[in-house]
């Protein structure tokens, strides 16, 4: 990731748990998102592949938060959330300038063209885009 200097606020909430922004850059496994796109990312992160997320129980992904501590206080792990610290996978949150998104075509949402305004406004958060 890179840095520069912010000349808007980092993030512009949909939620208190969702970011919004453009992707910055795309991994090579990405293929059906490009820079540029405007996005929406939830909070929790998911492969898209492991038995949770196929059940559509995302939030259990077992493959995006590799906390030990979670493991033992709970006798399971919850995914990975963006931004709650190392029992859910020491995930940065979305209000920084930059987010590395993981799982990229799982976890960003396309704004559609021509939508614009608070419903699909850009440039609060820029994202790095991988496969794994
Ligand atoms: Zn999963």
């Amino acid at each position: 990731m890179r840095a520069r200097r912010c000349h808007r606020p980092a993030l512009a909430p949909l939620s208190s748990l969702t970011s919004r922004g453009v992707i910055d850059r795309v991994g090579p496994e990405v293929t059906t998102l490009k820079p540029g796109d405007k996005v929406v990312v939830s909070f929790q992160i998911a492969c898209g592949t492991c038995e949770y997320c196929k059940k559509k129980w995302s939030s259990m992904c077992d493959r995006t938060n590799n906390s030990s501590m979670m493991a033992s206080m709970y006798g399971h792990r919850d995914a990975g959330f963006f931004g709650y610290g190392h029992l859910t996978g020491g995930w940065p949150g979305g209000q920084a300038e930059y987010v590395r998104v993981p799982f990229g075509e799982v976890n960003c949402l396309k704004v559609p063209e021509g939508v614009t305004g608070e419903s699909g406004s850009t440039s609060s958060v820029e994202y790095l885009l991988t496969g794994r």
